[in-house]
């Protein structure tokens, strides 16, 4: 690639409907993976003292990071279509003060904790409990760094700092919580100060502002230096503190009214910090990216922890599993991972020679502290508590094992689900079954019931007989990580469906792009004539 143009400035004004705005256009990556940077020169009157997408230091928010794909091989056009539209937004927010209201609103957050006179210290919120009315601060130290953390729950903390591999202390400092189900509203200038704040609180919500005074009127928070509250929104989490005059705090650590008479006079000038509050805790972690509930409080049983148990345990950690207080993710498999096992597993050689069940345990449990996970290195014949779950997912991968599972499932009768979740070939397709209660096929019915040959299938797939090998006594097929990450992915699609209330089409199938596969649609299966572990007699 040839070298590109260095970084050059430019200075001009962009002609706003109300008149121009000198700013300055900065390119440094000619390549444009950054856009250029567009900088507010000097504020003309016109245009107001908090607005979206103007960061404290002027830096306009033009594109949202992504939004545009700029031309590499036109930067005239390029440039031209990053100052049309700073153009565009700058005579928006002037124009439509109800554009700039909405969009200072939703982001209120991130505008919170800038225009401050210091960058604010990021602090860790865990998942706080809706009726808690306090939390305690945690300091979570790894070598130079230092976090803070907001907590109801000491284990918590400590598991957090154990998955960081950080020393966890106790602080004495405790933050008030509220919740209110009304957006913050967006003040002319965000509070600097506490009286200030007394007033914006009181614009925004009474009874947010009532249950502020309320705390300030009682003499816990006299015992600390610095008083911290911490208010859930409908557009997140805001924190602000302010530290406390530590004479006055003793003087009338009896008296706690008298302590808030002073903030509403004298004591008001006192400086506000204007907290940067991040959600760390698992409901806001596993639920974040879906617009439907995770797994929490759910039970979900994974039998088969190797290649294609490892991913499908790996993904529904990630779906939330093992969290909430009545929520478990189990994981059954009697056996050990040997070298053999690595080069499709999830795990590596630091799980070498230990149970693949344990192992994995510890492993997610290190990625992912909140969530309760079991392991048991028995054989899922062994396992007596199977369907006591929400779910069950055979991720054997093995036929045996599989059918004595459809076997148990029937038998018992139970309202659990089994996600059954395979491979074959080499690798060529990913299969899963959803078998419930509705009454659909079982995991019997993909095959046909013919006296004259062994184990028809029902939907042929394979052209040709897969590769086996053997390496020892053991007979195995070979198939890269693909597979047992494609058929995880499959699992999990088929979990989301369930979340959302349907796990449909039930029979899926997705091949490898260029195999020499029969295709086979995805579809809900009903079940096979004369089955012989579903047919009723
Ligand atoms: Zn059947």
């Amino acid at each position: 690639m040839a070298a590109r143009a260095p970084r050059r400035v430019f200075v001009g004004s962009l002609p706003c409907a109300k008149g121009p705005v000198p700013v300055k256009l900065t390119v440094e990556d000619w390549n444009f993976l950054e856009y250029p940077r567009i900088s507010l020169v000097e504020r003309p009157a016109f245009l107001p003292a908090l607005m979206p997408h103007v960061d404290v230091l002027g830096h306009l928010c033009y594109f949202a990071p992504g939004a545009v794909t700029l031309d590499r091989y036109d930067p005239a056009t390029a440039v031209a279509q990053c100052l049309d539209q700073a153009t565009v937004m700058l005579d928006r927010i002037v124009a439509n003060p109800e554009y700039r209201i909405d969009d200072i609103q939703s982001e209120f957050p991130a505008h919170w904790e800038y225009g401050q006179l210091s960058l604010p210290w990021t602090v860790f919120l865990g998942d706080i409990q809706p009726q808690a009315t306090t939390a305690k601060y945690f300091i979570m130290r790894k070598g130079e760094r230092k976090h803070a953390l907001v907590s109801c729950d000491p284990d918590e903390a400590h598991r957090l700092a154990r998955s960081l591999g950080a020393a966890v202390t106790a602080s004495r400092y405790r933050c008030w919580l509220f919740q209110t189900a009304v957006p913050p509203r967006v003040p002319a200038q965000m509070p600097r100060t506490v009286k200030e704040l007394f007033v914006w609180v009181r614009s925004w919500d009474c009874t947010l502002y009532a249950g502020i005074q309320k705390a300030l009127g009682e003499k816990d928070y006299l015992q600390q230096t610095y008083a911290a509250f911490a208010v859930k929104t409908p557009v997140g989490w805001i924190g602000f503190g302010f530290d406390l005059d530590q004479i006055r705090r003793l003087g009338y650590a009896n008296s706690p009214k008298r302590y808030r008479n002073y903030l509403h006079n004298a004591g008001g000038v006192q400086h506000l910090f204007r907290m940067a509050l991040r959600e760390a805790g698992s409901r806001f972690v596993h639920s974040r990216n879906l617009s439907y509930q995770d797994l929490y409080n759910k039970r979900v049983t994974v039998v088969g922890c190797g290649a294609i148990g490892s991913f499908v345990a790996a993904a529904l950690v990630r779906l939330g599993g093992g969290t909430g207080k009545l929520g478990r993710l189990k994981l059954i498999d009697p056996d050990d991972l040997g070298p053999e096992n690595l080069g499709r597993h999830v795990l590596g050689y630091p799980a070498l020679m230990q149970t693949k069940a344990g192992a994995l345990r510890d492993e997610l449990l290190r990625q992912f502290p909140h969530s309760a996970i079991e392991a048991h290195a028995c054989s899922v014949f062994d396992h007596a508590q199977l369907f006591a779950a929400e779910l069950i997912v055979d991720a054997t991968g093995e036929e045996s094992v599989s059918e004595y599972l459809n076997g148990l499932r029937l038998q018992r009768g139970t309202l659990t689900p089994l996600l059954h979740v395979w491979i074959r070939g080499n690798g060529e397709f990913v299969q899963a079954l959803w078998a419930d209660a509705e009454g659909g096929a079982c995991y019997r019915c993909l095959l046909v019931p013919d006296a004259s040959y062994h184990r028809k299938e029902r939907f042929p797939l394979l052209k040709t007989d897969p590769l086996q090998r053997t390496d020892g006594c053991r007979a195995y097929t070979p198939y890269a990580v693909s597979a047992p990450m494609q058929a995880a992915a499959l699992a999990a699609d088929m979990v989301c469906g369930w979340l959302q209330g349907d796990p449909s089409p039930r029979f899926r199938t997705r091949s490898q792009e260029n195999a020499d596969v029969y295709r086979v649609k995805n579809q809900n299966l009903t079940r096979m004539d004369g089955c012989p572990a579903c047919a009723r007699p």
